[in-house]
């Protein structure tokens, strides 16, 4: 496209952008179709003359939108909701029409300064040394299979990074510990890291879904005792069931007497620091070997976008560095060659929109903005223990509310089931998309806020259409 034919398609796609955020209230959050149904729309053969853009934006806004779910709708509440915002999607374009990779400084120096820039910004909020060696990637999944790479390959004496783990008689059995309410994100980098399934050690939690120190303790004594070799430990700062919040400072007391290398998956916690209501009740977690936060969670970042920090200097290089000749350059090892800190090579140009952001709406902005969903998650948490024939299952000082209906005369096993129901009821009627966890005492409902489109009027008609379909 000529640079005017890109203008002038931007502004067709913008004035349609505008148009959906105006009437993104009036569409179901999660349209009914079927997979069939999606698919006998969207399956086609691929055409062999070029079409006009507008026919395939007006193509897109009929056959692919509408049976998207609608993340950023006001009414979206499910998983962890990760809602994008204005300065996030043009950036993303600009991005995406610079098109700089970002792998090595010599290949593009301010995307590499930017994000040296927006990394310490983050670990600021977050909570964690702004001199921490950090790397954007595209998800808490890559960075906790990242961070624990890195604990394994600085295993003393081992070699790993060199020699492997095959055939070899001299390494014990690793092992991560971590709760039984960790991601399964922790379990695919034991996968890919050659540690095995069957080596992830997933303590129960305490009443309140937390890893209790003196458990973890006693777990890793028991495996040195066996003669295993604990490798590291991952504690979490805001759970994905429950949003329960593990007492860090306390776990790397027991890191540290252990030897162990902590790693904090704050990918849903760490950053609701930024909000003063919810800061007090997050332990410290500078003392962490490495910690993952995920602003495409929580700072209305569109995917994607994950930030890991390490405190070790060096480590994840120490893990990950390899130039091919052809990468060489003469800054070669530069600390902003962030193709060292990770898998990844080839990166997108992920803190441009870190910067806008966070400019746009300044830190105290962003403070503001996650303030109110807590306080709509206090309103809602109120409004669930006043109301007979409901109750909460978990609490957590994150805005992921835990409840169920509980009827006088229902029975455990009717309970799960009546819960059930009521999701599906609920999520039927496209005003509201929930998510559920299956927790100690069974199934529960999970109102997840956080959305920076959700209005008080919205968090009320949640509570509205719940009551309205469990009855
Ligand atoms: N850790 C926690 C606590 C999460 O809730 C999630 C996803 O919801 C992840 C890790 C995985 O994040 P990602 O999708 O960025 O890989």
């Amino acid at each position: 496209w000529p640079p005017d034919l890109l203008a002038d398609n931007g502004a067709l796609l913008l004035a349609r952008l505008r148009e959906h955020f105006e009437g993104l209230h009036d569409l179901p959050v999660r349209s009914p179709s079927t997979p069939a149904d999606v698919r006998a729309l969207l399956r086609r053969e691929p055409p062999a003359e070029p079409q006009d853009f507008a026919a395939i934006l007006a193509d897109t806004f009929a056959d692919v939108v509408p049976h998207l779910v609608q993340w950023n709708h006001p009414g979206f509440h499910a998983y962890i909701p990760n809602s994008s915002s204005g300065p996030g999607i043009l950036a993303e374009t600009l991005a995406a029409a610079l098109n700089p990779n970002a792998m090595l400084w010599h290949t593009s120096p301010a995307a590499s300064a930017l994000e040296e820039t927006v990394l310490g910004w983050i670990a600021g909020l977050a909570g964690y040394p702004q001199d921490a060696d950090g790397v954007l990637l595209s998800g808490a999944s890559t960075a906790t299979f990242t961070a624990l790479a890195a604990a394994r390959d600085a295993l003393p004496g081992l070699d790993i990074r060199r020699r492997g783990l095959t055939g070899r008689t001299d390494v014990p059995t690793l092992r991560v510990h971590t709760s039984d309410q960790a991601h399964s994100s922790v379990d695919k980098a034991a996968i890919a890291l050659g540690v095995g399934l069957d080596n992830v050690v997933r303590l129960p939690a305490d009443a309140a879904y937390r890893l209790d120190p003196a458990v973890l303790d006693a777990a890793l004594r028991a495996d040195r005792e066996a003669g295993l070799l604990p490798m590291a430990v991952v504690a979490t700062l805001g759970t994905t069931a429950t949003g329960a919040v593990d007492p860090v400072g306390d776990l790397a007391g027991v890191c540290a007497r252990h030897g162990v290398w902590l790693h904090v998956d704050a990918a849903y916690g760490g950053l609701w620091r930024v909000a003063d209501a919810v800061r007090a009740a997050l332990p410290d977690a500078a003392a962490a070997d490495s910690i993952v936060v995920n602003p495409h969670k929580v700072l209305f970042t569109p995917m994607h976008a994950s930030a890991l920090y390490c405190r070790r200097p060096g480590a994840l290089a120490g893990a990950f560095r390899l130039v091919p000749e052809i990468l060489r350059t003469d800054d070669d090892g530069a600390p902003t060659d962030y193709m060292n800190r990770s898998l990844e090579l080839g990166r997108s140009f992920k803190a441009l929109k870190l910067w806008w952001i966070i400019r746009s709406f300044g830190t105290r902005g962003i403070g503001e903005r996650l303030g109110h969903q807590a306080r709509l998650a206090a309103t809602l948490r109120e409004r669930v223990a006043a109301e007979p024939g409901w109750e909460l299952t978990a609490t957590s000082p994150l805005p992921v509310v835990c409840l169920r209906h509980r009827p006088s005369d229902a029975g455990p096993h009717t309970l799960d089931a009546l819960n059930a129901r009521i999701l599906r009821r609920v999520n039927a009627g496209g005003e509201v998309f929930l998510s559920h966890a299956v927790l100690r005492d069974g199934y529960t409902l999970r109102v997840a806020f956080g959305n920076i489109h959700t209005r008080e009027q919205d968090a009320d008609r949640v509570w509205d259409v719940l009551r309205a379909a469990a009855e």
